[in-house]
């Protein structure tokens, strides 16, 4: 009997007879094995676990727990919802499904259903699942025959016309689908996967306005169901702690139709605001940055001294002013060049640090406007350093450093880096390209800074590196990052004396740590559930009275701590105590501080944190040193 080698992940090989498929191949090394895996790739080719093997070749075995896996398990969850939508409503006409992230969807004509038929429907995928209906591969002799097949079915007839090579069908009992497959090997695998329809949606045919608009039925999939129980309880989470919606609750802002994609952040949501700022100003001073205030509009000739005019027009806002075209500036790069060579510099001076929060205004379309995360007008913790070649490396340090204090100190995330290289298109010297990116490399090694390379993936102009963080609900957000540039100083002649006497030219390098605030902002309304630090808190602290003849005594505490700095207010509604603490819970003041008889007699406030706890008393001169402390410290 004729035999095959098969070669494993592992480097392992073992001889089979020919024609022996995965799944005689998983059994023969474990029936566990055999149960788990529902799909293989053989030869870097994606196949069914009955497909016969005929040649010597790698194969791996595939988990629905492995991506690839896992693609298989939504596509052919997919066909399944067909089956159902097809025993259910014999008319619908199935026409495409695709994997997507976290599920699927199939797109139907002929199908009029709201979103209160998927329970429905997704009983009968339950139903089927119980069946063990198996999956079986038909390959079709000609595109003749596969046209008589689905005859009936118009985007199935124009599917088959289109493709180049063959088709091939999957039966699975009393429905059959047109597909390239793999599938599944047996409905039974959705009695442990978890799979669950989300949503209808309205969706064109190939994606193109003029064709017949299909229901689309979305479903989420995942290995298991646990997988998709702690999914749906993200996404839940993820929901209530919607920066939109906390930021209404809690009243830190608004947007207005009067100016899209603009924020307006409300007395509360500019504290947070002005805090984030007065943090970086702290890291500047203590960094060496220098502020700028900078004017927003500028005469076209800048933009084209940048290079925006030919690559970004379209994404700026544009007036006219004295017959000159002017533009809002959408970066703070081309108005520090201005600055820069606003006098002769000499190696004595560098590095120069900028730094600037100006407001930048991007002509983002009005259909991607979201919240906080895609708005039209933001400012950033913005800077752009100009340094000698030599100073690169200390630069570098000061910067990762920056970061790592940032993220690791103050806001505790789990971030990574990423260091993008030199991409096919660049400009520059590209000796001075494998210097900038092996000193970057370096230096994130030696500061112990996780991070992966991103080949290819750099601007033209220098190589970067990106920091990722992860949220409270886990998930990612790109925030900050650090960019060199070997060209905006060479379109602006910037230059510098150096001390050879000779004119050199500078490296820039942008850098934003926080990146636009107003994004950064919605991140940690969400990230913190609106249940801020101390430091960051609207209101640190209520006062709150048990009778009307505390008030005066509840008004002394609350000036006594204004004065201190700290942000308080006093709750001397004829409401009764409890209700008070609830409500002051609820809008999460850190401190709520309850005054009587006993306390106004003792200069004394009773403590408690919105967590429930019950700190006791405290002489209210003490507790707000306290507070100044714990605020200073950004804990
Ligand atoms: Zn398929
Ligand atoms: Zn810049």
């Amino acid at each position: 009997m004729a035999k095959i080698k098969i070669t494993f992940p592992d480097g392992s090989k073992k001889e089979y007879a020919k024609g022996a498929s995965p799944l005689d191949i998983a059994k023969s090394i474990s029936d566990g094995l055999a149960r788990s895996v529902i799909v293989a790739k053989f030869n870097g080719k994606m196949v069914d676990l009955d497909r016969p093997l005929q040649e010597n070749g790698e194969l791996v075995l595939l988990k629905p727990s492995e991506s690839e896996g896992l693609d298989v398990l939504r596509h052919s969850c997919a066909h399944l919802l067909a089956h159902a939508v097809k025993r259910l409503y014999p008319d619908a006409l199935p026409t495409l499904g695709p994997p997507v992230e976290h599920g699927f969807y199939y797109d139907f004509d002929k199908l009029s259903i709201t979103n209160d038929d998927l329970p429905r429907i997704e009983a009968e995928m339950r139903k089927i699942a119980k069946e063990h209906v198996k999956a079986e591969r038909i390959e079709h002799k000609d595109k003749a025959e596969a046209l008589k097949i689905y005859a009936k079915n118009p985007y199935k007839v124009e599917m088959i016309k289109g493709f180049d090579e063959g088709s091939s069908s999957y039966r699975h009992g009393d429905f059959q689908d047109l597909c390239r497959g793999p599938h599944v090997p047996n409905s039974s695998v959705y009695e442990k996967a978890g799979f669950k329809l989300d949503k209808i949606a309205g969706a064109y045919w190939r994606g193109k306005s003029e064709n017949t608009m299909l229901t689309r039925i979305y479903g989420l999939c995942f290995a298991t169901k646990k997988e998709l129980a702690e999914f749906l309880r993200l996404r839940e989470e993820a929901e209530q702690r919607d920066h939109r919606k906390l930021g209404k609750e809690h009243e830190l802002l608004m947007f207005h139709e009067y100016s899209p994609g603009s924020p307006f952040f409300l007395f509360k949501g500019a504290v947070l605001y002005n805090e984030l700022l007065a943090f970086v100003r702290e890291e500047y001073a203590k960094r060496g940055y220098n502020e700028v205030i900078t004017p927003l509009v500028y005469d076209k000739a800048l933009w084209e001294t940048s290079g925006h005019w030919e690559h970004y027009r379209e994404d700026m806002f544009h007036l006219e002013i004295d017959g000159r075209e002017f533009s809002l500036k959408p970066m703070n790069c081309p108005s520090h060049c201005l600055i820069y060579k606003n006098s002769a510099k000499s190696y004595r001076d560098l590095p120069i640090r900028i730094a600037d929060f100006a407001p930048l205004h991007r002509n983002e379309l009005k259909g991607v406007l979201a919240g906080l995360t895609r708005v039209r007008k933001f400012s950033q913790d913005d800077s752009h350093t100009f340094c000698a070649e030599e100073q690169l490396e200390e630069e570098v340090i000061g910067l990762l450093d920056y970061v790592k204090y940032v993220y690791e100190k103050v806001f505790h995330f789990d971030y990574s880096l990423v260091l993008s290289t030199r991409p096919e298109k660049f400009m520059g010297d590209k000796k001075l390209w494998d210097k900038a990116e092996n000193l970057l490399a370096k230096t994130l090694e030696k500061q112990k800074i996780s991070f992966t390379i991103n080949e290819g993936d750099g601007a033209f102009y220098g190589p970067k590196i990106d920091i990722r963080i992860k949220d409270a609900l886990g998930r990612e957000w790109q925030l900050a990052t650090i960019q060199l540039d070997f060209q905006l100083p060479l379109r602006f002649g910037l230059e510098y004396e150096g001390s050879d006497g000779q004119r050199h030219t500078p490296i820039m390098i942008h850098k934003a740590i926080l990146g636009s605030l107003e994004r950064f902002i919605g991140i940690l309304i969400e990230h913190y559930a609106a249940k801020f630090p101390l430091w960051l808190s609207p209101v640190q602290a209520r006062i709150i009275t048990i009778a009307d003849r505390h008030k005066q005594y509840a008004d002394d505490v609350a000036k006594a701590f204004r004065m201190k700095g700290l942000r308080v207010d006093v709750d001397a509604r004829g409401e009764t105590t409890n209700k008070k603490v609830r409500e002051a819970q609820l809008d999460q003041v850190n401190y709520i501080l309850v005054v009587g008889d006993k306390e106004l007699a003792d200069g004394m406030v009773n403590v408690r944190t919105r967590d429930g706890k019950v700190h006791g008393t405290k002489k209210y001169v003490d507790l707000a040193d306290e507070l100044v402390a714990e605020a200073k410290a950004r804990k």
